[in-house]
């Protein structure tokens, strides 16, 4: 299945439950306009390179497009396609006011000059600027980009269209963007764990954590699992893992990355290769690096107890059916890593209200959001005996088809 068969596969068992037309179906699983545009870059030493970049606007019935711009080779049409779709239902679950979209270029950052990535960046900006607006489309960070990426976005977007904050968050705090939105979708995915191991009984300072990924989202959920007490014992990025059963220290970790820019030569940790975490025996298996990393070949494997997707898509269809006959519990990327999303609107509000909340009402609200949504998935998995996942979409997709239902949409 392509990652966009696999959000639709789950799509397609949340339209059953919900009895849905086949025209309601074709409506909401299709996306509604799909852009494809040239990214020129001028290069530091004079060429001129051309990359490609894409935006897929899946649905807007419950408010403007929302989604984040990612800047990876992997980011073809066919993966932005699917991550359009995972926004429509994301935003739909936390019952925040926006649609899903998604953009990317195939481009590997690491390859550019900090010129030749704001000028890459400006490049984009231009070219969609007649399809971004604080009510129409609203970007913001994804594998690859950053806050300074969107202060770039929003910039080249200012200078031709006007004042307009609003129409890109995740930006730096000094330029509109919210306290805590850096950090939100890490905190989030350690909020929704709180629930999660309090529903089994147990308690952090009994929770070994692996974590896949150590960017945006692996970091700061690391940190904050380590501030809450869980015992992080592994962690990777793409050039390895490191492994320390007594648990790592990750402010120290931080510091040691930031210099070093690799994970291994850690103090008193073992390193170990990327397949060797996923297979770890922890308690939780936190995948936030990309998306299918625990497919047919390596799930039988796996022996943590609870997996929680922060990455969009990391387990395929055929992996998540082998994880639930082991007995693992599967907590799905649409609610795990809903709290970047969730902040975005927090950002959004405040831009649009032209005033800025205390930092701890972003939190409070963020864990309320997250708690309440993972309740009301919880409530109606129990109820129709059904996984998180399909409750997840069930929950989603009712709320989308009932808005386009009463726009006459479908
Ligand atoms: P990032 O670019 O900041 O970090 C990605 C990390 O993954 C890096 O540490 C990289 O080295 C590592 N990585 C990549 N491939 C790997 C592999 N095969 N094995 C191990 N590590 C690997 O990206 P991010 O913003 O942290 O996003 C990570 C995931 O979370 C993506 O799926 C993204 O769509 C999703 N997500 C991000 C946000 C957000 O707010 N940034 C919100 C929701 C979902």
């Amino acid at each position: 299945m392509t990652p966009l068969e696999a959000v639709n596969h789950y799509f397609s068992i949340a339209a059953d439950v919900c009895r849905l037309s086949d025209s309601t179906r074709q409506v909401l699983s299709t996306p509604e306009r799909e852009v494809r545009t040239e990214v020129p870059l001028r290069r530091d030493d004079g060429t001129l390179e051309v990359f490609i970049g894409y935006r897929v606007q899946h649905n807007n019935a419950r408010g403007p497009f929302k989604g984040g711009i990612r800047y990876d080779p992997s980011a073809d049409i066919e993966e932005v396609r699917a991550l359009a779709s995972l926004m429509t239902w994301k935003t739909a679950l936390v019952d925040v006011p926006f649609g899903g979209a998604k953009g990317g270029i195939q481009v590997d950052p690491h390859d550019l000059s900090k010129l030749e990535l704001e000028r890459l960046t400006r490049s984009y900006a231009r070219s969609m600027r007649r399809d971004f607006g604080a009510n129409l489309d609203i970007p913001a960070p994804d594998m690859g980009t950053n806050a300074q990426v969107m202060a770039w976005l929003l910039d080249e977007y200012e200078q031709l269209e006007g004042l307009s904050p609003a129409m890109v968050t995740g930006k730096p705090v000094a330029l509109g963007g919210s306290p805590g939105r850096e950090a939100a979708t890490g905190r989030g995915v350690i909020s929704i764990l709180n629930e999660v191991i309090k529903d089994h009984e147990s308690h952090p300072g009994e929770t070994t954590v692996a974590i896949q990924g150590f960017g945006n989202v692996g970091a700061w959920a690391a940190q904050h699992a380590f501030e809450q007490g869980y015992k992080v014992v592994a962690i990777s990025d793409i050039n390895g893992a490191i492994y320390s059963p007594n648990g790592i220290n990750v402010p120290k970790l931080k510091a040691h990355y930031a210099q070093a820019e690799r994970l291994d030569g850690f103090e008193k940790a073992e390193s170990i290769s990327g397949d060797e975490l996923l297979a770890l025996a922890t308690e939780v298996l936190i995948p936030a690096a990309t998306g299918e990393v625990l497919t047919i070949e390596n799930a039988d494997s796996v022996n943590a107890k609870i997996i929680m997707e922060a990455a969009n898509h990391p387990v395929t269809p055929e992996a998540d059916e082998i994880l639930r006959d082991k007995g693992i519990h599967l907590v799905p990327d649409i609610l795990v890593n809903a709290g970047g999303v969730t902040v975005s609107y927090f950002e959004w509000v405040q831009n649009t209200q032209g005033k800025q909340w205390a930092e701890q009402r972003i939190y409070d609200e963020l864990r309320h959001t997250l708690t309440t949504a993972y309740r009301e998935v919880k409530e109606v998995a129990e109820t129709r005996g059904c996984c998180l996942r399909e409750s997840a979409y069930i929950v989603a997709v009712e709320r989308v088809a009932q808005a386009a239902m009463l726009r006459g949409s479908v």
